[in-house]
């Protein structure tokens, strides 16, 4: 079944072979580890062992980003022109090689091989957008005093460090290196330990496509060490970093220390708005994509389900309906969802489901491990809980996998209130046929993100980034570039 769905979904698969070893990739060349150590790397749909990845120190940071420096001299020489030309030939590589970086990605996270894909278009899409901007960076001129002329220029950083999460590693790839090379800067990308494989093909197609040695560098290695260690590098001029707000919080504390700017896109706990006056067909079908999607693992996953009162059970029974039509199974399978990333994962799912039951929720579907997916893999149920309130920590905290809890509100200051009450802020939904209130409450809600009657409909085009602990910064759309860049404002004499 698997072997059959490859074939057809992505039939030349094998263009970029699985190796049976990866080493960092620095200036062009792979790069085996001062450690001489390797990790593991698993497939979460069958929880085998799939290949092996260096394990990176501080030692293998410092020779990348040294290596990065020289990158830089080549890349900045280059015309702006001449490097949107080059990401835009990145992109045009990533998606001829579609079906096998699509491949990798899904043995490396258990994604369904369209989720996977839609990932790598994805990246590409971000190499096309920068790449098309790269000339488009403007300055401006200050009306200031009649004898001088003020004008002011944005420039890079120099070498820029990226820390990649696991739930969308090509995809964030894309979204924090796209903006950097795009405004000159070099890049050296420590992707997280579980999925590093599609970064390496990507770095490697970067070479095919002409970028000099050096612009994208990558080290694997554990958060703690050579996460770190390029937090800490004191040629690293900015870091952005995708992850946990308490690896968030490391992050920040350190590069406090050398006072290098940061953008940290931390975790979620959306609410997703809904009034009695909605299309409620629709709003179950976006309410399921929601906090499903993934698997769950998606930081602006739509998890608090807000519900006016006299809809709820109508809309529970709805959602349930969409809810059961949700398959499960081994990435390659390419069915709706595939398993979450690894055991802990799961672990820390099953936690919470036990959590929310034990708190007073009732759990309405879901809740276990399915028993047709194969159970060496890491799948959970898509899971909703119903009769939550705000307090409960299923409905507070964030769980990173398939599971919702719905809470009744009454009107809509309350459910502002709600909505509000949460230590983060990155997205939102408003669902409501009263477009007076859309756009009210649109403008009370906490967050970087707010979609009316949708559910994250755009990606790449569209500023995106928290407030409060979901972090600061913002990635996508050109204000991305404005992360990346460095004003310099100067003051000419004319006499
Ligand atoms: P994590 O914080 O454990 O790890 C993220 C990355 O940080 C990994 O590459 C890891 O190796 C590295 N890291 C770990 N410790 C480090 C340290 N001390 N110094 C430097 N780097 C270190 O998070 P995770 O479990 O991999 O990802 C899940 C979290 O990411 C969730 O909370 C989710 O919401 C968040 N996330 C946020 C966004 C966003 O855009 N806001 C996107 C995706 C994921």
């Amino acid at each position: 079944m698997a072997d059959n769905e490859l074939e057809k979904f992505a039939p030349d698969y094998k263009a970029i072979p699985l190796r049976d070893r990866y080493d960092h990739f620095v200036g062009g060349q792979a790069l085996a580890p001062s450690s001489g150590h390797y990790m593991d790397v698993e497939d979460p749909s069958t929880g085998k062992v799939i290949t092996q990845v260096a394990c990176g120190s501080k030692e293998d940071v410092a020779a990348a980003v040294k290596n990065s420096q020289e990158g830089f001299r080549q890349w900045i020489a280059l015309k702006p022109l001449e490097r949107g030309r080059l990401l835009n030939r990145l992109a045009q590589l990533i998606l001829e090689n579609v079906d096998a970086l699509t491949y990798l990605e899904s043995i490396d996270t258990g994604k369904p091989l369209r989720v996977a894909r839609g990932d790598v278009e994805t990246c590409a899409r971000y190499y096309e957008y920068f790449g098309g901007a790269a000339d488009k960076i403007l300055g401006e001129v200050i009306p200031a005093t009649n004898e001088h002329l003020v004008y002011c220029q944005r420039e890079p950083f120099g070498v820029t460090g990226h820390i990649i999460p696991w739930n969308g590693p090509i995809t964030q790839l894309g979204r924090q290196t796209g903006p950097a090379l795009c405004a000159g800067n070099t890049v050296v990308v420590k992707p997280a330990e579980e999925t590093p494989l599609t970064t390496f093909e990507v770095a490697r197609l970067a070479i095919e496509a002409g970028f000099p040695e050096g612009v994208v560098n990558v080290v694997n290695g554990p958060g703690p060490e050579a996460g770190q260690a390029l937090v800490d590098d004191p040629n690293v001029r900015r870091v952005s970093f995708t992850g946990s707000v308490e690896t968030g919080r490391l992050v920040l504390e350190r590069a406090a220390r050398r006072i290098v700017p940061s953008t940290v896109e931390l975790g979620g706990k959306s609410p997703f708005i809904l009034f009695a006056d909605a299309d409620l067909d629709r709003a179950a079908q976006l309410a399921c994509k929601a906090f499903v999607l993934n698997t769950g693992q998606i930081c602006s996953a739509g998890t608090r389900l807000l519900v006016e009162r006299s809809i709820q059970d109508q809309f529970a029974e709805k959602l349930s309906a969409e809810l059961a039509k949700v398959d499960i199974g081994p990435g390659l399978e390419n069915r709706a969802i595939g398993p979450v990333v690894s055991g802990r994962q799961l672990e820390r799912v099953m936690s919470y489901i036990e959590i929310g039951t034990n708190e007073g929720a009732r759990l309405l579907c879901g809740g276990k491990r399915p028993d047709s997916a194969g159970q060496s893999g890491h799948f959970v149920e898509p899971t909703l809980f119903v009769d939550g309130n705000k307090d409960m920590r299923i409905a507070r905290e964030e769980i990173f996998g398939p599971v919702a809890v719905m809470i009744p509100f009454d009107n809509e200051s309350e459910a502002v209130t709600i909505a509000n009450d949460s230590e983060y802020g990155l997205a939102s939904a408003v669902w409501t046929g009263d477009v007076g209130r859309a756009h009210r409450v649109a403008d009370q809600l906490e967050a970087g993100q707010v979609y009316i009657n949708d559910y994250q409909p755009i990606g790449v085009e569209a500023p995106f980034g928290g407030y409060k602990n979901s972090g600061f910064g913002r990635e996508k759309g050109l204000t991305a570039l404005h992360e990346y860049t460095q004003q310099k404002t100067v003051i000419v004499f004319k006499g």
